[in-house]
């Protein structure tokens, strides 16, 4: 028996933001508190009668107690690069600061700053999968055939790749086996003028092999076409990640109370992905393999990222969804003032869905643009910033889409 109330779906909705924030501050893909928020996501949808999968992969965990770089007497403390190898080097500095200079350069026992075009974005890790241009996969394979001793990137901003950090890393790359630190491109251009002098870097850190869970909880009958509920569970190192993406894990698990007493038969899945913010998306590619199944058998992959921002609403948004479908969802969604339909956006697990062909429908905030280039990925992305109320007027949502779910196929889709 569920006690349906609102103060009810308020506490909980409240305890499990907390839980995942505050007690497991660092969910990234193959730590500690990643594997508890995961067995925290299953323990919890057991409790409503769920069947739980556990799908087991390999990752790696990453540990540093930072770096710092001394020229000319002087030493600064310089920020590790995400999944970076340690060392400790003494070099003369390089400037590189476009693809020519970097193709006419010898590297070898030297210490590459890089500027200008060649940090402009967030270069995508060498092995992912999903997206990666061709003049990223250009940078890293010179740089891998010129051997630097390490390297030294002076950045900016890049909202679209990494969120609201200033500067970003520019890699983030567990396969990319040059040693790397990043600076400010304002530092960059005082360490400039110092190019040709002997550096010393001292990058303290160290890659550990671990393993990580996606937590597959499904009901209903399985000859069913599937709808599949996802959200990833995991955080960037560094953020409490409360809208990125705690808020999509809690609007699944109140979605999992409101189907405790569910014996329809419509298929009902509900997934904690494990790596969206990881460099190799590793939790998106194990269910890729293992769970996914045959892209026919999933009705419609609903996945919930960056939503419930206090201000604003909760934009919505369909991709490759039949009329019928279209006009059946945003009938349901015209019962919700605070749902709003939102421009299309690809940087989350809805991709991996849309990429096979599969009906999909994201829900972030309508506030994207602020969220996305202040927020998400810092230290600010905290539980006071999350509306508990639009998660459950989300979940609410959510659940009319399973009750209606016998409605979106037209017959012969069957
Ligand atoms: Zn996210």
């Amino acid at each position: 028996m569920r006690y349906n109330t609102e103060t009810h779906d308020q506490a909980k909705a409240q305890d499990y933001l907390h839980y995942l924030c505050t007690e497991l501050p660092n969910r990234r893909t193959g730590s500690a508190e990643n594997r508890a928020a995961t067995d925290f996501f299953a323990a919890t949808v057991e409790q409503f009668g769920f069947r739980i999968e556990r799908s087991q992969f390999s990752c790696i965990d990453w540990n540093s107690e930072g770096a710092t770089l001394e020229v000319d007497g002087k030493r600064t403390r310089v920020h590790v690069s995400p999944y970076s190898a340690g060392i400790d080097v003494q070099a003369p500095i390089i400037r590189l600061a476009s693809l020519e200079e970097l193709a006419s350069s010898e590297l070898h026992g030297r210490i590459a700053l890089l500027a200008g075009e060649l940090v402009k974005e967030q270069l995508m890790p060498k092995n992912f999968p999903f997206y990666n241009p061709e003049h990223h996969r250009e940078i890293i394979a010179m740089l891998e055939q010129k051997k630097p001793a390490a390297l030294i990137a002076a950045t900016g901003k890049d909202p679209q790749m990494a969120g609201g950090v200033y500067p970003f890393p520019l890699f983030e790359d567990g396969d990319f086996d040059i040693p790397s630190v990043y600076i400010t491109d304002v530092e960059g251009e005082r360490l400039a003028a110092l190019e040709g002098r002997i550096a010393s870097l001292h990058i303290d850190a160290a890659r550990i092999p671990s393993t990580g869970f996606n937590m597959i909880a499904r009901k209903g009958n399985d000859k069913t076409l599937r709808l599949v509920f996802c959200a990833h569970i995991d955080a960037k190192e560094g953020t409490p990640g409360a809208l990125d993406n705690a808020a999509g894990i809690v609007t699944l698990l109140l979605l999992a109370e409101r189907l405790l007493d569910y014996s329809g038969e419509q298929a009902v899945e509900i997934a904690a992905l494990n790596g969206e913010d990881y460099y190799a998306a590793s939790g998106e590619i194990q269910y890729l393999k293992s769970s996914l199944g045959a892209p026919g058998d999933i009705l419609l992959a609903i996945n919930i990222d960056g939503a419930g921002y206090k201000d604003g609403r909760t934009a919505y948004s369909l991709y490759g969804c039949s009329d019928k479908l279209t006009h059946q969802l945003k009938t349901i969604f015209s019962g919700y003032p605070d749902l709003v339909e939102g421009p299309e956006w690809y940087q989350s697990d809805h991709s991996l869905f849309i990429q096979q062909g599969i009906p999909a429908l994201a829900f972030t905030s309508d506030q994207f643009d602020a969220l996305w280039s202040e927020i998400a990925h810092t230290p600010d992305d905290q539980p006071h910033l999350v509306s508990i109320q639009k998660l459950i007027s989300l979940s609410a949502a959510l659940h009319d889409i399973v009750l209606n779910a016998d409605r979106f196929l037209t017959e012969g889709d069957r």
